[in-house]
C-alpha cells in the first residue's frame, strides 16, 4: 500500500478519489469505521471506502488509484483483520459487494473474490462437487480465503485452485494456481496484488457424502468454538514445532476468560479473542494478545505468530501480504 500524503494535500487527494469513483461509476463513501467492517467490531475511522461490484471495475479502480499515488488496501468481510483505533488515512477497497455469480462447468467452478465462502461451499455441495466441504464454516469472502490460504478440517483453498484472476494494469488477468505458493495461512501473493476471482477444480462425489462431510465440520466447529461472539477466529497460528495447538497451550496456562477492558480470551476456545460492548477497542484486543504472547514466550519458550492481521494506521507496510509488519502477521 503506497501512502503518499506527504506529496499531496488531503483535499486534492479527496478530489481525485471523487473524480475517479464518479468516472468509473463506483460507490465511494466517507465516514466509515473499521468497527463496522470487521468481525471483531473494533478499529478506527477510514478516510474512504470504495466498493466496486464487478471484477472489471475493481481492476480499473486500483489502476487509477495507483496512477494517482493514492494508498489503498483490499478488505473482504474483515473476519481476519484487527485494525487499530487510530484514523486510517487510505482507501479501503471493500470487496464484499463484488459477488458476481458462480459458474459451474463440470468440475470447474468460477467465482468472484467477493462471493461468500460459506455460500460457495453450499452451492458446490448441492451440485455434487467435493473438495471444499471442510471450509464451510469459515466466515469471509473467497478473496480473503485465497489471500491467506484459508483452511479447516483437512481442506485448504489453495489445493483446489486452478487459477486466480488478479488486477494488472487496469485489466483482469489469470494466473495459474501452481505458480502461487500455498502455505499454512500464508501465500506468495504480494502487497498491491488485488485478487478478483478464481477457478476451482473440484471432484464429483456423492452429494450425501459431501453433505455429511460439511455437517461433520460444522458440528466439530460448534463444539469447540464460540458462536455468535465477535472474534476473528484463531488469533495465533499453531507453532510448527509443537505437538499441541496454540489453543491448548493458552488454555493450559489458565488464561481462558482473561480480560483486558473490552477484550476477553474466549472461555470456549483459548485461541479466540472476543470483544464486547458498544465501544470496544482494538487497543484492548492487542494488549491481551501481547500478554498471551509474552506468557507463552516466558513459560513455554514459544514465539507465537499472529494469524490475525494487524492493520496499523500509521505504519508503512513492509510485509509481502500488505499487512502492517512482517513479524506481526500470521
Ligand atoms: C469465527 C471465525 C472462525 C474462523 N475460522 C477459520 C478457519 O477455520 N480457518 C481459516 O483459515 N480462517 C478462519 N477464520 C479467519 C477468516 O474467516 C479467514 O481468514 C477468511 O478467509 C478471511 O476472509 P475475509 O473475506 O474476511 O478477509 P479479510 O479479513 O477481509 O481480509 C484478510 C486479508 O485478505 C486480504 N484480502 C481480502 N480480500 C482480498 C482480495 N480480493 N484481494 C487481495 N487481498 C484480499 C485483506 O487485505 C487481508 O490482508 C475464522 C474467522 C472467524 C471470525
Amino acid at each position: 500500500m503506497a501512502t503518499d500524503l506527504t506529496d499531496k494535500s488531503i483535499a486534492e487527494r479527496d478530489r481525485v478519489i471523487e473524480e475517479i469513483a464518479t468516472r468509473l461509476g463506483v460507490r465511494a463513501e466517507r465516514g466509515k469505521r473499521f468497527a463496522e467492517l470487521t468481525s471483531l467490531r473494533v478499529g478506527g475511522a477510514i478516510d474512504w471506502v470504495i466498493a466496486p461490484q464487478t471484477e472489471e471495475a475493481a481492476a480499473a479502480i486500483v489502476y487509477e488509484l495507483d496512477q494517482a499515488g493514492i494508498g489503498w488496501r483490499p478488505l473482504g468481510s474483515g473476519s481476519n483483520v484487527l485494525a487499530d483505533d487510530a484514523d486510517h488515512h487510505y482507501v479501503v477497497l471493500n470487496l464484499s459487494n463484488m459477488k458476481g455469480e458462480v459458474h459451474i462447468d463440470g468440475e470447474l467452478v468460477s467465482v468472484s473474490a467477493g462471493y461468500s465462502l460459506p455460500r460457495l461451499c453450499i452451492d458446490v455441495a448441492r451440485a455434487g462437487l467435493s473438495g471444499i466441504e471442510g471450509l464451510g464454516g469459515i466466515p469471509g469472502t473467497v478473496g480473503g480465503a485465497l489471500w491467506m490460504n484459508a483452511g479447516a478440517y483437512g481442506h485448504e483453498i489453495g489445493t483446489v485452485t486452478e487459477n486466480v484472476r488478479v488486477a494488472r494494469d487496469g485489466k483482469v488477468v489469470e494466473i495459474p494456481g501452481e505458480t502461487i505458493e500455498w502455505n499454512y495461512r500464508r501465500t506468495s501473493f504480494r502487497e498491491g496484488e488485488l485478487l478478483l476471482g478464481a477457478r476451482l477444480r473440484l471432484k464429483h462425489d456423492d452429494p450425501e457424502q459431501i453433505k455429511s462431510g460439511m455437517d461433520d465440520a460444522k458440528s466439530r466447529r460448534l463444539a469447540t468454538q464460540p458462536h455468535g461472539a465477535r472474534s476473528a477466529g484463531c488469533f495465533f497460528k499453531n507453532p510448527p514445532a509443537s505437538t499441541i495447538g496454540t489453543g491448548k497451550i493458552i488454555d493450559e496456562m489458565g488464561m481462558k476468560g482473561q480480560r483486558r477492558g473490552s477484550a476477553i480470551v474466549s472461555p470456549v476456545h483459548a485461541n479466540f479473542i472476543v470483544t464486547e460492548g458498544e465501544n470496544a477497542r482494538a487497543e484492548d484486543a492487542l494488549a491481551l494478545a501481547e500478554e498471551i504472547r509474552e506468557r507463552v514466550r516466558r513459560e513455554q519458550g514459544i514465539e507465537l505468530e499472529y494469524e490475525v492481521e494487524l492493520w496499523r494506521a500509521n505504519t508503512e507496510n513492509t510485509d509481502e501480504h500488505g499487512s502492517a509488519d512482517a513479524d506481526e502477521r500470521g
